[in-house]
């Protein structure tokens, strides 16, 4: 079977690591969550005492921090300088400094040159999730998604993933999520964007399970037809 590389993109709480994750264990592909990537470099950065308001101080040390990603959807790893950093690169300090450092120029260079080449090493084919995926990372994939979903919906499965989940955390959740999205979107490198080729998919009504099978379908028809 051909080797085939798939892009997930879109703004956060969309679905898309879970999809990313279930699609490539069920097609027998590896996967990458590059926004594990961009957290784990801002991670180093706070640890480091770098001052994630000041890109020059960004971009000098971008490429000091090694990063490490294990492809293995169920069970996705990631270390910086040998540690692990899954736990640490989920707090809220991390994620509210994350779209700063993502800015960076000079840290979507060196992340981006890193995901390119994991992709080329995947001998079955990878399933990467992101934001710039489609439109710049992987401009040759196979098949590109990008997953939206209405803001309402994507707090709510945000703070369904963290431990609170009353009116107060949802609208607090969609605030920040608004934030980071508006972040993300409108940088001068490489923003949140859908590629032209992208096929869109609004998950506000569907579950996950229909997600995965609407991907699922569409990569094994692009499979056969090639
Ligand atoms: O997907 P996740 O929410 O973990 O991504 C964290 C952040 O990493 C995003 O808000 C964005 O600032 C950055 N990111 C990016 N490009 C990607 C993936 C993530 O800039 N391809």
């Amino acid at each position: 079977m051909e080797s085939v590389i798939v892009a997930i993109d879109g703004p956060s709480g969309t679905g898309k690591s879970s999809t990313s994750k279930a699609v490539a264990a069920e097609l027998g592909l590896s996967y990458l969550d590059t926004g594990a990537q961009y957290r784990a470099i801002t991670w180093w950065m706070i640890s480091n005492g770098v001052d994630v308001a000041d890109p020059l101080a960004i971009a000098s040390a971008a490429a000091k921090p090694v990063i490490v990603s294990g492809t293995d959807p169920s069970a996705p790893t990631i270390t910086v300088d040998g540690l692990d950093a899954s736990g640490p690169i989920r707090t809220q300090e991390v994620t509210s400094k994350v779209s700063a450092v993502s800015a960076v120029p000079e840290v979507r260079a060196r992340i981006t040159e890193l995901q390119r080449s994991i992709a080329a090493a995947a001998e079955k084919g990878i399933v990467v999730e992101g934001r710039d995926i489609g439109t710049t990372v992987l401009p040759d994939a196979d098949l590109k998604f990008f997953l939206t979903a209405s803001p309402e919906a994507r707090a709510a499965r945000r703070s369904g993933e963290l431990k609170g989940k009353d009116a107060a955390d949802v609208a607090a959740t969609r605030e920040a999520l608004v934030k980071r999205d508006h972040a993300d979107s409108n940088r001068k490198t490489s923003p949140l964007a859908k590629a032209a080729d992208a096929v869109e998919v609004d998950t506000t009504d569907l579950t996950l399970a229909q997600v995965i099978e609407c991907v699922v379908a569409l990569v094994e028809e692009k499979r056969v037809a090639t």
